[in-house]
This record gives structure tokens, C-alpha cells and sequence, in this order.
């Protein structure tokens, strides 16, 4: 760990802490004492397949973005603690490249345990809706 000030790698942590699934630091560099914050995250390697067979590495932040539309006036914390129900399903799944249409599948059944509205708006956005019958099939599959 660099200090961003003088880039010497002597740093003394003052504080930890956990913040959700991060470990927050903060810092102080030995040589020009300036204090500095650090995060910490455990990350993991999984691939994504997606529709038309490209691979992308896995990215949380994709996931904690289409929860936050579908949310509408979305909470952070609801958001963060749906976003670590789909990833930790998604990592139980074990197979790597995972489909898109399989995290969606979680997110869509993480979404209707929690709000039936962005449970449907979330199905509006990612299935094919222009045909109003398959609408309206998931709306009596939630009513
Ligand atoms: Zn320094």
C-alpha cells in the first residue's frame, strides 16, 4: 500500500472497520504522516455470458444498478442487502461463465420476495414486453 502523498509504502492503520461487505482502513503514512483511507473487498473471478454468447467478467455494480431502476425510489440498504443475495446465489450456482438469463432469473425472484412494483418493472425492462399477453401472464403469476 502506496500513500498517495508521497508514494512511500510505510503506512501505520489507525482504524478498522467494516462497512457493509468492505473493510475500511484508515491510514497514515510514517514518512509525511498525511492520512488516507483504504477499502478493502473480497472480490472473485466469474465470467458472464451473455445473450449473444460474449463473455464479460462478472460485475456487481451491473447488478446493484438494474436493482436501483427497478427499485424506483430505491433505498441503499435494501439495495445493498438484495445486490448480496443475488451474488451470493450466484456464487453458490459455481459455474463460471454464468448466463445472463440466470442472473436475471435471481434477480427477478430476489425482486418479488421484495416489491412486487419493481418485481414487474424490472420484468418490464428485461423481458421482451412488447407482447401484452406475457405481461400480463407475470402479472397474475404475482396477484
Ligand atoms: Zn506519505
Amino acid at each position: 500500500m502506496y500513500c498517495p502523498f508521497c508514494f512511500n509504502e510505510d503506512t501505520k492503520v489507525l482504524e478498522s472497520r467494516v462497512i457493509d461487505d468492505s473493510m475500511r482502513r484508515r491510514r497514515s503514512c510514517l514518512k509525511c504522516e498525511n492520512r488516507f483511507t483504504t477499502y478493502e473487498r473480497a472480490t472473485f473471478n466469474l465470467q458472464v455470458e451473455k445473450k449473444d454468447n460474449s463473455v464479460q467478467p462478472f460485475d456487481l455494480n451491473k447488478i446493484s444498478m438494474s436493482l436501483t431502476l427497478a427499485c424506483g425510489k430505491p433505498n441503499d440498504e435494501h439495495i445493498a442487502d438484495l445486490t448480496r443475495k443475488v451474488q451470493q446465489k450466484i456464487i453458490k450456482k459455481k459455474s463460471s461463465p454464468i448466463k445472463t438469463s440466470y442472473i436475471g432469473k435471481v434477480i427477478l425472484q430476489e425482486l418479488k420476495k421484495y416489491n412486487k412494483i419493481a418485481y414487474l418493472r424490472y420484468v418490464s425492462v428485461h423481458k421482451e414486453m412488447n407482447d401484452p399477453k406475457t405481461f400480463e401472464k407475470e402479472l397474475q403469476l404475482i396477484t
